[in-house]
C-alpha cells in the first residue's frame, strides 16, 4: 500500500521523477540522488514497508534475484571492481528513508566509500547461549 508522506512510495508510483534502471510489478530500482560512487543504485519494493521486518514474505522471496541483475548490470557496463549490497533497518544503522531499500554501491579502486566495523577479541555473552536465544525465535 501507499504510504502519503513516503518519499520511495512517490517515486515507486512515477509522482516523483527517478532515473530508474529496473522496474517491474514489485520492484524499482533508481539512481540514488546523492550516489556514494559511481552507479550507486537504490532497489525498492513497490509496496510500502518501513524495514526488513515489515517486508513481505514473497516479496523478499524475489528481492535477491532482481538485486543480482542490477548487480551484474553494474558490473558489466561500469566495470567496477566490486559492490557492497547495504541494507539498513533503523536510525541507529543509518536508515533515513523508512521504506525498505538496498543499497548496491559498486566499488574501485581509490573510492570514498566506507564500510568498516574494528574487528575485536570477542568477550561478552558465550557464543552457545547467544546462538540459543537467537535460535528459539526462528
Ligand atoms: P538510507 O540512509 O535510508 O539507507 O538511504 C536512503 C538513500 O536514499 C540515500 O542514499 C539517499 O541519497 C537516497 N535518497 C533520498 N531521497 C531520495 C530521492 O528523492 N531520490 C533518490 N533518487 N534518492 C534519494
Ligand atoms: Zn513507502
Amino acid at each position: 500500500m501507499m504510504n502519503d508522506n513516503c518519499i520511495f512510495c512517490k517515486i515507486a508510483a512515477g509522482e516523483i521523477p527517478s532515473y530508474t534502471v529496473y522496474e517491474d510489478d514489485d520492484f524499482k530500482a533508481f539512481m540514488d540522488i546523492s550516489p556514494a560512487s559511481k552507479g550507486h543504485t537504490i532497489l525498492i519494493p513497490k509496496k510500502h514497508a518501513d524495514n526488513l521486518y515489515e517486508l513481505d514474505e514473497t516479496v523478499a522471496s524475489k528481492l535477491l534475484p532482481v538485486a543480482k541483475k542490477i548487480a551484474t548490470a553494474l558490473k558489466t557496463e561500469l566495470q567496477c571492481e566490486g559492490l557492497n549490497l547495504l541494507q539498513n533497518n533503523g536510525e541507529i544503522a543509518g536508515q533515513t528513508v523508512f521504506h525498505f531499500h538496498m543499497h548496491l554501491i559498486p566499488r574501485y579502486e581509490g573510492d570514498q566509500v566506507v564500510v568498516k566495523w574494528v574487528q575485536e577479541k570477542y568477550e561478552g555473552e558465550p557464543l552457545d547461549q547467544l546462538s540459543a536465544r537467537i535460535k528459539k525465535h526462528i
